[in-house]
């Protein structure tokens, strides 16, 4: 953390990833790999997420925004699935960075078709990254690995992504459907809140 105000984890995460955000010319390919390694700080330790931002809903997957850049250049959310919850195949349209958390998830890939094709399926441990982006492929099916326990990844979007405009995919005929998702939360969590972790 290199914030001498901010006293909190995602404070100190906020901070850094708006210095990535401020960099004149800085390319998708840099944020990606900069990026990645702050985000590889901020997952090595899971003791800053509030407990608010790490509850299952035990009908859907949750989304809670974290923070948002006042420009809307990122946003970062976490992701909460409850056991056996998955997302449908789903697009970005921006970069995304996925940090494992807490528990495991699977990621399965899949390219344009009709039928859509499955091209691989990546499994997330805590601590591990993933990424998204138009650019190194951005069409995938997330799950909660276990079906006994909820998991929770914390994803950084090159958006605002709850109010981006993208799409879910039908699996068998390929077909493309408009979708924002929105957030689940009705409130942020506070970063300057003064916890020392
Ligand atoms: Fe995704």
């Amino acid at each position: 953390m290199s914030a001498r105000t901010v006293t909190s984890r995602l404070g100190g995460f906020n901070a850094d990833m708006t210095r990535l955000a401020e960099r004149p010319d800085f390319t998708e390919a840099q944020m990606l790999d900069e990026g990645k390694t702050l985000l590889s700080l901020l997952v090595a330790r899971d003791d800053w997420l509030p407990d608010e931002y790490a509850e299952p809903n035990p009908h859907y997957y949750c989304q809670y925004l974290l923070y948002c850049d006042p420009l809307e250049r990122f946003s970062i959310v976490s992701f909460v699935w409850g056991p056996g919850q998955t997302t449908p195949i789903h697009n970005h349209t921006v970069w995304g960075l996925i940090g494992m958390l807490r528990g495991a998830e699977l990621s399965r890939r899949f390219e344009s078709g009709s039928p859509m094709v499955e091209t691989g399926v990546d499994r997330l441990e805590p601590g591990m990254i993933d990424v998204v982006s138009p650019s190194v492929g951005d069409i995938h099916k997330v799950s909660n690995a276990h079906d006994d326990r909820a998991s929770i990844s914390i994803h950084v979007y090159g958006a605002n992504i709850g109010a981006v405009a993208r799409n879910v995919f039908d699996a068998e005929t390929g077909e493309p459907r408009s979708f924002v998702s929105g957030y689940s939360n009705r409130r942020l969590p506070n970063p300057w809140r003064g916890v020392n972790v």
